[in-house]
């Protein structure tokens, strides 16, 4: 084989074993399919489960629906997905021996799950990680995304091998937190930061779910874990913006319902304010 010199490079470094000084890192990415097209990668991630991940995944895409973006779910959350109920839709998706086809919801978000492909939406996935990263990675690479462009992932909880893959094989554009008042007196936050750091992704906001409540009868609001201490967390690591969303029957019940995208947008108004002006989708067109 001849030598590699600044004449003959390909600048292609997968397919080249040379140790020179432009050498780049080793990409993990994954391309999409030719026939789809997305935008805008944002993942939403939390230090654990049951702290209202889909839930954010969810009414955010539906607020940027609403706003005239085509938006995306991509529901990476392999052994816990509940984005299909919330959306209220339990049929399969199709697909050809090559593709898949998300399935609409009812304003028009593409979705892709794997309760949309199991037999039975109640069967447990029992996968390892290495075959759940392969799934998520499958639901980058063969479901045909039709002209996205806001994509949600709803990342597996924790920072984790698969989170891990995920976040090397997908694109992101940047990250949503999503916490609860107790974790933030955790190390959780940090985890989660610090791992989008790792992976040189910029957080781009943080939700602290559960904030509060309301009271029903006299309107009051009520720090049920103590004063919020979002804002301040959110400044010492310098995510730009912050979004509460109150504990409420009301929209548990929606959830249930498969109704989430009639849950007010209003909680996370803002954070879709500076989603589309820090990372506008359409800038070049
Ligand atoms: P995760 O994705 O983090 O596991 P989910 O979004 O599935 O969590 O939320 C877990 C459960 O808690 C769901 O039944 C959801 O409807 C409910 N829930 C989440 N956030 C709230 C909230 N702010 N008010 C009421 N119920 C909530």
């Amino acid at each position: 084989m001849s030598e590699v010199t600044s004449e003959n490079c390909t600048h292609d470094c997968s397919t080249c074993g040379a140790n020179c000084s432009s050498r780049q890192p080793e990409s993990f990415l994954k391309a999409l399919n030719p026939y789809s097209k997305v935008r805008k990668v944002i993942a939403v991630v939390s230090g654990k489960g049951g702290v209202g991940k889909s839930l954010v995944t969810s009414m955010l895409a539906a607020e940027m629906q609403r706003r005239g973006h085509r938006c995306a779910v991509l529901d990476a959350d392999i052994t816990g997905p509940s984005i299909p109920k919330s959306f209220g839709i339990h049929e399969h998706a199709t697909g050809t021996e090559e593709f898949l086809i998300p399935v609409t919801t009812h304003s028009g978000i593409q979705i892709m799950s794997i309760n949309l492909i199991l037999e039975n939406e109640t069967e447990p996935v029992v996968w390892r990680g290495p075959v759940i990263a392969g799934a998520v990675t499958q639901f980058w690479t063969d479901v045909v995304w039709s002209d996205v462009d806001y994509m949600f992932v709803d990342m597996p909880p924790g920072t984790g091998d698969v989170p891990l893959t995920v976040f090397q094989s997908l694109p992101i554009d940047g990250v949503i937190i999503v916490t609860t008042p107790q974790d933030l007196v955790s190390m959780i936050v940090a985890k989660a930061v610090n791992m989008a750091s790792m992976m040189n992704v910029p957080v781009l906001g943080m939700v602290e779910n559960m904030s509060y409540f309301v009271c029903p009868d006299c309107g009051k609001k009520h720090e049920i874990f103590g004063e919020s201490r979002a804002q301040a967390v959110a400044d010492s690591f310098g995510i730009p913006q912050v979004a509460k969303i109150p504990i409420d029957p009301v929209i548990t019940t929606m959830v249930d319902a498969g109704e989430v995208e009639h849950v007010s947008g209003e909680f996370v108004s803002d954070l879709v304010d500076s989603l589309e002006k820090n990372l506008p989708a359409r800038e070049e067109e």
